[in-house]
């Protein structure tokens, strides 16, 4: 790990007195530039505003999440390690798709491994969001996050926070999410290099998972997502064995193939299950960002595997959404990471990424 990955990973405990925390600074990472400085410095203090994810809030938000999802019979799979908030995501942890597997896509087999305890966290995830996510839920979580009122930060700010949201998805290697943010990227520009806009996508599709912080469960947060209002189809992980406690079987409005929705209506007007992938759509979206429409596609709807991948869902989707598919399976390949894959060194991507962000989502942006 980097010098400014060590540094950031040590940001919260940094005391606030300007004076001391800039003490501090210079103890854990004494060649740091003026630009590391003053970015490490100002999500520090991002931390301490009202609302934030200071160890205090960041622990009163995991107790009331661990509360909730007791009371929800089960939790997420998610833990809080000397400050951390530890997520698993799924969709990058368990994939049943023989498409993907064909594909040569490094995953760990958990399949064959039932009693692996990374399967009974990924199950135990699916389970809370099938019984949980229905036509209600969203559309309350639509409303809750669409306000735009949980804080204020620019786009690096954002991901520094999530340097203290850790994918635990392999027990192996715990790989904080701004690493695989810029790992995503970085492998995005090999390929692409004279898609700039695509290398930012890389960088910030993830970045919606900063709800964990406010108290949204892991179920609400990660993991493929699936359309409400309509049948759910097989092509859903553990399609047959989580959904029979979901309130929308009982409307039988909901489980005809079109339910609430017209038939080829397009993807914009169904709702999906809530999670980071809507939620940083409705930021970028919220906040006037110019990134092109391919971009907008990729990070709302990257986890819908049942579509992109299981390829169902075709009969609500219209042209433009059969347009913008190859571009979402082609983001989908650089997404699924290796864990032998190198960090890279982000100190010296900074100034290139900030460009970007400066050209495509500059400025403080409404969270
Ligand atoms: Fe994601
Ligand atoms: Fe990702």
């Amino acid at each position: 790990m980097n010098r400014l990955s060590q540094a950031l990973s040590k940001t919260f405990i940094f005391p606030d007195n300007p004076r001391m925390a800039d003490e501090h600074l210079s103890q854990v990472m004494p060649a740091a530039d003026t630009r590391i400085r003053t970015l490490v410095l100002s999500g520090r203090h991002l931390l301490n505003q009202k609302g934030n994810h200071s160890p205090t809030a960041v622990k009163t938000a995991r107790t009331k999440q661990d509360a909730m999802e007791r009371k929800t019979g089960g939790g997420g799979g998610g833990g809080k390690e000397g400050g951390k908030v530890v997520l698993i995501d799924p969709s990058l942890v368990f994939r049943p798709e023989e498409a993907i597997k064909k594909s040569g896509w490094n995953f760990r087999n958990f399949e064959t491994d039932l009693t692996n305890q990374w399967m009974d966290t990924v199950k135990q995830t699916y389970l809370n969001m099938h019984t949980h996510q229905c036509v209600e839920y969203v559309q309350k979580k639509h409303k809750e996050w669409g306000q735009f009122n949980k804080f204020k930060s620019t786009i690096m700010e954002a991901l520094v926070k999530l340097n203290d949201l850790v994918d635990e998805s392999d027990p192996d290697v715990q790989v904080p999410n701004i690493i695989h943010a810029f790992q995503t990227a970085e492998r995005l520009r090999e390929a692409h290099p004279e898609k700039e806009w695509l290398h930012l996508t890389g960088l910030i599709h993830d970045l919606g998972k900063v709800m964990a912080f406010y108290g949204e469960p892991q179920w609400s947060t990660v993991g493929d997502t699936f359309v409400v209002g309509c049948a759910f189809p097989s092509s859903i992980v553990y399609r047959d064995s989580t959904f029979h406690n979901n309130p929308d079987l009982k409307n039988p409005k909901f489980n005809t193939k079109h339910g609430m929705y017209e038939p080829n209506c397009g993807l914009r007007n169904v709702f999906i299950s809530w999670g980071h992938d809507e939620y940083m759509y409705q930021v970028l979206k919220h906040n006037k960002c110019t990134l092109p429409e391919e971009a907008m596609y990729i990070i709302r709807f990257h986890s819908f595997y049942p579509w992109h991948t299981g390829k169902d869902y075709m009969h609500l989707c219209d042209n433009r959404d059969l347009e913008m598919l190859p571009w979402i399976r082609e983001f989908n390949k650089f997404d699924l990471y290796t864990k032998k894959e190198k960090v890279p060194d982000i100190e010296s991507l900074m100034p290139y990424y900030q460009s970007l962000i400066d050209k495509y989502c500059p400025g403080v942006l409404s969270w």
